[in-house]
């Protein structure tokens, strides 16, 4: 606290991230971080990007990516925002189009951020709980008096994925707001809805490239939308930081989407891995939702999960606790890591 804070400053409730320590290693499960490598042929984009020409700024409209983008998700280059990692996107989305003095809806249990954000805006949250089984039910989005919906799909803490047909049961029932689909995870196994963007006016598409694509330390995420969503965007962006990608990330972040064969492989692994630890968890008696993602939820009837988080924590292995949240508090999240990460996490788990 500071003399100097506004009362704007002082109203703010951060964020806190996964617990990234630097202490000693972990076997890090808890921040959804890809266990393999982003791309060679990014890495090695990059590398080609660290030489004088730094000097100059990057391009500020992003267009190579952009055209990838595009290419990728058979979309125009216009229906394309890139940002400073999805959550930048959000934070965009959530000032432009959900600011507008109705509330915004979104879920009860999901991705901690929206709240921030909307505390931010001065967005009042219209919370809609999932049912009983963590599942998003599109008819309680029927009727609001809002201005704008956030959907998760897949869905996080939980995993749990919705069908297109879901999805567009929603913005079919709210063509007059915008809804915001954050694909974070999409890549493990859902049906994406940027398919949809040129039948729905509404429509926005959030992914990143921090998860599937394994390169959360570039900080890329975009949105796929109609051109005059992507527009709205662009006048945000550009009347707040008109470089938010540097020379480094915009050819990284290209020649990751252009290798789609490489995001293939390791969405691939990640997906086997993730099938075996289930049933790994599930021998120990866990419950394990359905994951469409590259981390599992779990609960266990007789072991309590702050105690399995911080003797997990004494082996040296980091996962996510929701200590402090309604309804999850005795969940664990437990990102996918790489095979001998997952089965030393099963010997640990063992010990107790
Ligand atoms: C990780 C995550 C993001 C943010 O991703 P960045 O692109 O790294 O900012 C957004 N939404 C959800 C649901 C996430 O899990």
């Amino acid at each position: 606290m500071s003399r100097f804070w506004t009362d704007k400053i002082a109203a703010l409730d951060p964020y806190v991230p996964g617990e990234q320590p630097q202490d000693k290693q972990y076997i890090k499960l808890n921040t959804n971080e890809s266990p393999y490598g982003p791309s060679p042929k990014a890495i090695a984009a990059m590398q080609e990007q660290v030489t004088e020409k730094l000097r100059l700024y990057p391009d500020p409209n992003c267009q190579v990516l952009k055209n990838a983008i595009a290419k990728s998700y058979a979309v125009e280059p216009n229906q394309v925002f890139v940002g400073n990692g999805s959550d930048e996107v959000l934070a965009l989305a959530f000032m432009g189009y959900f600011a507008g003095g109705k509330p915004l809806a979104f879920a009860d249990i999901t991705y901690s951020f929206y709240k921030v954000y909307a505390n931010l805006y001065g967005i009042t949250p219209d919370i809609v709980p999932l049912n009983d089984e963590f599942d998003i039910v599109p008819s309680d989005y029927d009727n609001l008096d809002v201005s704008g919906i956030v959907i998760t799909n897949p869905n996080a803490p939980t995993g749990k994925a919705l069908p297109l047909a879901d999805i567009e049961h929603i913005l079919k029932a709210n063509p007059d707001i915008v809804v915001l689909v954050d694909e974070a995870y999409v890549d493990f196994g859902a049906q994406s809805a940027t398919t949809l963007v040129n039948q729905y006016p509404n429509l926005i598409v959030s992914q990143t490239l921090s998860k599937s694509r394994a390169l959360a330390g570039i900080r890329v995420g975009y949105a796929i939308a109609h051109p005059d969503l992507i527009e709205g965007l662009e006048r945000l962006k550009n009347s707040f930081n008109s470089y938010p990608i540097d020379r480094i990330a915009l050819a990284g972040a290209t020649a990751a989407v252009e290798d789609e064969a490489y995001l293939a492989d390791i969405c691939k692994r990640t997906v086997t891995t993730r099938d075996w630890t289930v049933t790994e968890l599930e021998k120990l008696g866990f419950e394990v939702l359905p994951s469409a993602t590259n981390f599992v939820f779990v609960t266990h009837p007789d072991k309590a999960a702050e105690s399995l988080y911080l003797g997990l924590k004494e082996q040296g292995i980091l996962v996510r606790y929701f200590g402090n949240k309604p309804r999850i508090g005795n969940f664990l999240r437990i990102t996918i890591g790489t095979d001998a990460e997952m089965a030393a996490l099963v010997t640990a788990l063992k010990n107790f």
